[in-house]
């Protein structure tokens, strides 16, 4: 005998979340019809209220409630550093590491040819001309390891040089292949101090 219906759909929808396979999908379709009214009711609120509320930073790409987010507005960030990361996640990653004191601009994504993804897709332009406009003293490529985010970084380095602003990357101690989420705040914090002039 299967769930009813109602059931297997809910396993069928927290199944496609990430990290989540069809196993854990069904433990926790049974825990929300065993607990309380409440415990649903709260969790199916928090997810309504974070797709509501929370929106990209129209400077940085960052998540936020306002228009322009507090690293964007921060008194005590250092304006002069931009440092390029790939998304909103990856802001998080480095924030966690509280060792950069600058602020960034995501791309949203990566160049992929193979999912039809080009600069034009990205945030690339916008990034040209925000370097343009406010000269930074460095702009810092934190993107990851991966071949698509080598390939990226190439590419944005190439587009900021006749720019004439110092580029630098990180990368020194980021495991080849892996993407900037996957490493743990002092890799990342050791990537960012190692980073070197391209
Ligand atoms: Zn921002």
């Amino acid at each position: 005998m299967d769930y009813p219906q109602p059931v297997q759909n809910l396993i069928t929808l927290v199944a496609k979340l990430p990290g989540i396979g069809k196993r854990s999908a069904e433990r926790i379709a049974l825990h929300l019809m065993k607990a309380g009214p409440e415990t649903s009711r709260s969790l199916a609120q928090a997810i309504l209220e974070t797709k509501s509320k929370i929106h990209n930073c129209a400077r940085c790409g960052s998540y936020t409630e306002l228009d322009c987010c507090e690293i964007c507005t921060g008194p005590r960030r250092d304006q002069s550093i931009l440092c390029v990361v790939e998304g909103p996640n990856d802001i998080l990653s480095l924030e966690r590491t509280g060792s950069y004191t600058g602020v960034y601009h995501a791309l949203m994504g990566r160049i992929s040819p193979l999912n039809g993804i080009g600069p034009e897709q990205l945030r690339i332009a916008a990034l040209i001309e925000r370097v343009r406009q406010e000269q930074p003293a460095e702009v810092v490529l934190a993107l990851g390891a991966e071949v698509e985010s080598d390939a990226t970084a190439h590419y944005v380095a190439e587009q900021l040089q006749p720019l004439g602003v110092p580029v630098t990357r990180i990368g020194l101690g980021l495991p080849a292949g892996s993407a900037l989420e996957a490493a743990d705040e002092v890799t990342l914090a050791r990537a960012l101090e190692g980073r070197r002039k391209l």
